[in-house]
């Protein structure tokens, strides 16, 4: 298999250099047709004795997309979570987000199959650094990123996501400064956007941060009649030479808006290209480079979820008076329009 996350040959042709570019074999799903059909009848099963639902985010690998009940961005699958009726929310994903389903539904059981599943991102915070931050610009309005701890997002105003980034700063008076936790591109991007005073913070995703104008600039010559569509964590500089800057629900949305036949270079994890691929077969997706593989994202497998349910581990918990404060921030979030 060429391809770290089973993306098929042809779609993904820069996957068969994976190997020789030292990617990890622990990302590869490796499994026989007959394996994977098997593990999801016995975690339907689980699924059905325990009353879980499964939610898987779009860069969690092929498999474990096609396992799950819903796949979606974090925010998108923390508000299906709350409104699911099901006792038990099964999280594929990282931490954060299966901290975000835990604030917003603190009667469910929330899981998180692989317990050192984190996100590099969010632990660039913390939520001291964010009091520190905030004494030392105390007219600031302090934005935190969905991609932060509970405790960091507990600390902060109103809290925003990809999608919506742009708006929520946009939401600020003017008049007083943003300090943006916790990735910079994002946060510059916003700020430039919304036209507002940003106080950065000194993190970035190393999945995204780590395209650059040259890959894309390589991309274009291997596919020319593409379009050039990323994610905001990406560098500014690499931002400028797209034709739409989106989350993963914008880029969804985009690819569906645009007629057969359209080409796209994907700058996000190639994670997403799986369910891109699924629901537009009549169109093409490129990804932007070989390395937008978040290493995390890709160790959630179908066994892990069968475990998972089994020992019902890893619970996720939150204090209550950290969970009552980040779901503020998170309310103050849903509020803008
Ligand atoms: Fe964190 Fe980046 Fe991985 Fe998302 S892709 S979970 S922001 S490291």
């Amino acid at each position: 298999m060429d391809c770290p996350i089973g993306l098929q040959n042809g779609m993904c042709k820069g996957m068969q250099r994976q190997k020789e570019k030292s990617m990890s074999k622990s990302m590869m799903s490796g499994q026989k047709t007959g394996d994977v059909d098997k593990r999801i009848r016995q975690i339907g099963a689980l699924r059905r004795q325990m009353n879980a639902v499964i939610l898987a985010h779009n860069y969690q690998r092929p498999e474990v997309q096609d396992m799950a009940d819903y796949t979606g961005d974090s925010l998108e699958l923390s508000r299906i979570a709350a409104r699911s009726k099901e006792r038990v929310i099964v999280f594929c994903g990282v931490r954060f987000m299966a901290e975000t389903a835990a604030i917003l539904c603190p009667e469910k059981t929330v899981l998180l199959p692989v317990l050192d599943a984190g996100c590099p991102l969010a632990d660039t915070a913390t939520a001291e650094q964010v009091r520190q931050m905030r004494a030392q610009h105390p007219d600031a309005v302090v934005v935190a990123y969905v991609n932060t701890s509970a405790e960091v997002k507990a600390e902060s105003d109103i809290c925003c996501t990809s999608a919506n980034a742009v708006e929520v700063v946009h939401s600020v008076d003017a008049r007083r400064p943003v300090i943006f936790v916790s990735d910079r591109n994002l946060g510059h991007y916003a700020g430039r956007m919304a036209r507002r005073r940003m106080i950065l913070w000194d993190g970035s995703c190393p999945t995204h941060a780590g395209l650059s104008v040259a890959d894309i600039r390589q991309a274009k010559k291997e596919h020319s009649e593409a379009k050039v569509i990323a994610h905001p964590e990406c560098l500014p500089e690499v931002l400028e030479l797209t034709d739409r800057v989106a989350g993963t629900a914008g880029m969804l949305a985009h690819a569906a808006e645009e007629p057969p036949g359209t080409a796209f270079i994907v700058g996000t994890d190639i994670g997403l290209i799986h369910r891109l691929q699924k629901e537009n077969p009549d169109k093409t997706f490129y990804p932007a480079s070989d390395y937008l593989v978040c290493p995390t994202m890709k160790l959630t497998t179908l066994e892990g979820v069968a475990h998972s349910l089994v020992r019902m581990e890893h619970v996720i918990t939150l204090k209550e008076s950290v969970r009552a404060r980040a779901q503020a921030a998170l309310d103050a979030m849903l509020a803008v329009r």
